[in-house]
């Protein structure tokens, strides 16, 4: 079966499950990238119903937020339900430059506060469709297909086949948790790309500078990259600095000081993008629940 084919029987499999203990559509998650313009050209072509949903990250480029409206208009004028989704922490919108201050330390690889509260809110019990890919990271190799995200991890299910043996571990699952499906999860860059020139489908004109989108500035990106970004960006450069000072004034009004020789807002930045790492290491205490 090619790759095509597989992918529609695993949307078909997410959208009976979606109307079975959800009673509600799939929802396909959309962040304006070419994997997820890929999924929803799948969703529209596989014939379900669905319906899309876009997580507003505030920190993405204006072209992809053009883009994603673009996107919208096209597909509601095809009678297809698009959301956009604002981030909202502890009853409030909130976004990146929000969060730095509040959370007492910048974004980084491993303390990824901004991915939960920014992009992965949406589709609270319900079942979703994401365009995660194993060739993408080496951290998503561990997800499979079909997921069942509990907030209890030891009822966390994740099955990389989608027979019917393990249909069966699906309808054990509790009705409140997310159930995510990942319809090509094992597809390549390169089917990425020839399912968009096959189908004619409209992508992110980002694309053609640089190689991937997402939040500007995302610390899970090469330092390369970054400065790539910030070079055609450098307003987020400057809203970034202006994030960290706001954080080291709230760090200073907590007495939260200890071992820290930081003076501006500039000096978090350039520790930030890896150049020096010797005025303060975080750790597990910085990160605070504010
Ligand atoms: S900056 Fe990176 S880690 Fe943070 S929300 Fe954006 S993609 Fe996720």
């Amino acid at each position: 079966m090619d790759k095509e084919q597989k992918a529609f029987e695993r949307l078909r499999l997410g959208a009976e499950m979606s109307k079975q203990y959800y009673d509600a559509l799939l929802i396909i998650c959309y962040s304006g990238g070419k994997d997820s313009d890929v999924l929803v050209q799948l969703a529209i072509n596989s014939g379900i119903d669905f319906e899309v949903l876009h997580n507003h990250t505030t920190a993405d480029a204006p072209e992809t937020v053009q883009h994603i409206r673009d996107t919208f208009k096209r597909l509601e004028l095809q009678g297809i339900n698009c959301t956009v989704e604002y981030p909202v922490y502890k009853g409030k919108r909130t976004s990146m430059w929000e969060l730095i201050p509040q959370k007492l330390m910048p974004p980084t690889r491993l303390m990824r506060y901004c991915c939960s509260i920014l992009k992965e809110k949406g589709g609270q019990n319900r079942a979703i469709a994401t365009g995660v890919r194993w060739a993408e990271s080496r951290a998503r190799s561990k997800r499979g297909i079909y997921e069942d995200i509990n907030r209890n991890n030891d009822k966390k299910i994740i099955l990389n086949n989608d027979n019917d043996d393990k249909r069966l571990l699906f309808e054990r699952c509790e009705k409140q948790a997310k159930t995510v499906v990942n319809p090509i999860i094992d597809w390549q860059e390169t089917d990425i790309w020839d399912y968009i020139k096959d189908n004619d489908t409209p992508c992110n004109p980002l694309y053609c500078e640089l190689s991937r989108i997402g939040c500007i500035g995302c610390p899970l990106s090469s330092k390369k990259n970054r400065y790539a970004e910030f070079r055609a960006y450098p307003r987020y450069e400057q809203m970034y600095i202006h994030a960290f000072e706001r954080m080291l004034d709230v760090r200073q009004q907590r007495g939260r000081t200890d071992n820290m020789t930081w003076q501006s807002g500039y000096d978090v930045f350039r520790w930030w993008m890896e150049e020096d790492f010797t005025q303060y290491e975080f750790t597990d205490k910085d990160f605070e629940e504010n």
